[in-house]
């Protein structure tokens, strides 16, 4: 059997410096533990500008709808500022996202127990926590027409839409579905259907696609302005949250802070299945290309690793390896390795990227 592709697209800023780190760990799995990928690499975003004019190349494009996941560093930087919005870096992404049609975002938020005292809420609040957000991520009022500036008598209106269709609810709730059975087994729904038609809607055929193929998974539903606040007050009551773009939007962003810093997160954007029933996916970290520390030797690599460890997970069936890795990531945490971000001003010096790269691949 063939390999399993990984297309690695590092991109800017911080990008290439936490996927030479990932890229270290790869080769360790290949080494140590048999694990085979075909690794290609290529440019996206500013890298891909400077290569070619376009932040992402057409061949580039055509190969990350052929391979079995892609991860992606990140991209942007000041250089890039003024560049006609056509071109500009992160419109390579935006382009990513919607030709391979990736719907479902998943974003997790779990804290490690020894960076519990780092997340804004009081340790015992977080401490274990592990939550998934499952985040509609291609239609919704981002996308709904009408939208717009218009005039309207004598003064302007601003109109966006809430829009979705029974099937564009339907697929993104499987997905949350099929998740929550690899995880605690449990969904809760989020919407407003007291006040939104769309919300109406969503929790009616969320239900149907529950009550008709998943039945042994717990679901719940929430309106999500509760959900905020159940969020902040008591996480840990939550496995999978299922919501729309614009509310996970907002959601995850909440979610994210609960657990310390940007530099540990990472994140999933799943596809409709191929024929194998593997989705389309696309790995990266949630943060953005850095360029107040890019080229420093600071940045965190966590969060690129712990999104290959998601792509080990959802992309080539490895859970037990994605653990391992996971659990590594956890074990230089509690054994105090700490890159600049996971400081306070006064807690000493912080180790670099490569570093933790080492202390990584050491456990
Ligand atoms: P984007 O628009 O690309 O999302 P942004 O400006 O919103 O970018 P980031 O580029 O993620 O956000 O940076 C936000 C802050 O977090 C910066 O101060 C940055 O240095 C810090 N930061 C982001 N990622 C990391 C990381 N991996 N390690 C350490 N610090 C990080
Ligand atoms: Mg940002």
């Amino acid at each position: 059997m063939a390999n399993p592709t990984l297309l690695i697209l590092a991109g800017d800023g911080i990008g290439p410096e936490v996927m030479a780190q990932v890229t270290r760990v790869i080769d360790w799995f290949g080494a140590k533990r048999d694990l085979a990928f075909d690794v290609e690499n290529d440019l996206v975003g500013g890298a891909a500008y400077d290569a070619h004019g376009t932040p992402l190349h057409d061949d580039t494009m055509a190969r990350a709808l052929e391979v079995d996941a892609v991860l992606l560093g990140a991209v942007g930087g000041p250089k890039y500022d003024d560049l006609d919005f056509s071109v500009k870096p992160e419109r390579g992404l935006l382009r990513l996202r919607k030709e391979m049609d990736l719907f479902s975002n998943l974003r997790p938020a779990q804290c490690f127990d020894a960076l519990a005292d780092f997340s804004s809420l009081k340790k015992d609040v977080v401490a274990g926590l592990d939550i998934m957000i499952v985040r509609e991520l291609t239609s919704g009022v981002y996308f709904g027409e009408p939208r717009g500036i218009f005039e309207e008598g004598n003064e302007r209106v601003g109109i966006n839409t809430q829009r979705y269709t029974e099937s564009e609810i339907d697929r993104v709730a499987r997905s949350a579905f099929e998740l929550a059975k690899r995880r605690g087994n449990k969904v809760c729904s989020m919407e407003k259907a007291n006040v939104m038609e769309s919300g109406i809607l969503w929790r009616e055929v969320v239900q149907r696609v529950h009550d008709a193929d998943y039945p042994e998974v717990e679901l719940s539903h929430m309106y999500a302005d509760n959900g905020a606040m159940q969020l902040v007050r008591a996480p840990k009551q939550f496995d999978v949250i299922l919501t729309d773009n614009l509310f996970g939007d907002i959601l995850s962003d909440c979610a994210a802070m609960l657990t310390g810093s940007l530099g540990m997160l990472p994140s999933a954007s799943l596809g409709a299945p191929n024929a194998e029933g593997r989705p389309k996916a696309l790995y990266e970290p949630v943060h953005g290309s850095a360029p107040d520390i890019a080229g420093q030797g600071k940045a965190n690599p966590i969060a690129c690793m712990l999104s290959f460890a998601m792509a080990l997970r959802y992309s080539f069936d490895q859970g037990d390896e994605a653990t391992r890795l996971e659990a590594a990531v956890e074990k230089v945490l509690a054994d105090g390795a700490r890159t600049a971000d996971l400081m306070g001003p006064d807690d000493g010096a912080p180790i670099s990227t490569t570093e933790m790269g080492d202390a990584i691949l050491a456990a």
